[in-house]
């Protein structure tokens, strides 16, 4: 039901600031109403957030998000005073559609019992029976009774069988998209891509509000534009296809990025908004933003930029 994540990227956040900011997120979105929440924050408690990245730690409650806030709490295992450089945590209040609200059924879900790939859903996956039973007769093993677990396994599964070692995170995500059906608005997080952000939407909302205190004049405002575009060099294209994309040039500077359902959890950090339009996947990878539209459909696009929410 609602959807909050953030990524900072060489701004340091201790481990309880990130929290924070994820459950603050979270409390803007509950008057849309929802039966339980859930956090995904990296496992690691050491000094390098790279190798803090290679572990991810799932803390997930029945109730409100006040019962989320004292679960967490209660985690031994947790060092609350790590800083992290560079850190995505993800975030979600779930309103069950399929599945009773409890623990296992709350997201994030996961690819696996050591959490390789999560990810957070709003919306409904009405093909989720035929992919269950698809990743069962490949060994997955389910743990929730919810249409949101297939896309977790389904990541992995994608994963699992990559063609090269190299395969970026976008691409393991557009190939998941494209055996869903149904609606939904989607954030991945994975320990194979430290500091990294995949989102994606289909009939679900879903904006990225940007926050950095290098000037971002409008020479640097990322327009997703049309292949003909004349300003396309003002954004270095990624190596992909001639379909739309869009960089955010920041470089090595630092910034921060909120995934949302709603703008009203992003607006107290930036009123700096994208949002994304159906089939877009969006990526953040080294601090730069990139969103590529997978499928072209008939008509035109709206070239886009990013939007100052008032
Ligand atoms: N269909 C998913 C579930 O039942 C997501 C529901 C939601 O949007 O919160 O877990």
């Amino acid at each position: 039901c609602g959807i909050f994540a953030y990524l900072n990227y060489h701004v340091p956040r201790t481990r309880r600031d990130i929290l924070e900011i994820l459950l603050k997120g979270l409390r803007r979105l509950e008057y849309r109403g929802y039966d339980s929440a859930g956090v995904g924050i990296d496992g690691g408690n050491g000094k390098e957030w790279e190798s803090n990245a290679k572990s991810i730690q799932l803390i997930k409650q029945r109730g409100k998000v006040k019962a989320l806030d004292e679960e967490i709490h209660k985690q031994q295992d947790i060092d609350l005073d790590v800083e992290f450089d560079v850190h995505l945590g993800i975030a979600h209040t779930r309103w069950a559609t399929h599945g009773v609200p409890s623990p296992v059924n709350s997201h994030p879900h996961r690819s696996d019992k050591s959490n390789e790939f999560i990810v957070i859903h709003n919306g409904i996956i009405t093909n989720y029976k035929d992919l269950r039973k698809f990743l069962e007769s490949k060994g997955y093993e389910f743990e929730s009774e919810t249409d949101t677990e297939t896309i977790a396994k389904l990541v992995k599964y994608m994963y699992d069988n990559r063609e090269s070692d190299d395969i970026n995170f976008t691409t393991l995500v557009e190939r998941v998209t494209q055996q869903l059906e149904g609606a939904f608005a989607l954030v991945f997080k994975s320990v194979h891509y430290p500091g990294e952000a995949v989102c994606t939407r289909r009939g679900s909302p879903l904006l990225i509000g940007v926050r950095s205190d290098h000037k971002l004049s409008t020479d640097h405002i990322p327009v997703l534009y049309r292949s003909s575009a004349k300003d396309k060099k003002s954004c270095s294209a990624l190596p992909r296809t001639d379909q739309d994309t869009c960089l955010f040039p920041v470089d090595e500077k630092a910034v921060e990025y909120y995934f949302a359902s709603d703008a009203s959890a992003v607006i107290e950090h930036t009123n700096r908004v994208i949002f994304l339009e159906d089939d877009d996947v969006a990526a953040v990878m080294d601090g730069r933003l990139s969103i590529h539209r997978i499928k072209r459909r008939a008509g035109d696009y709206p070239a886009r930029a990013i939007q100052t929410l008032q």
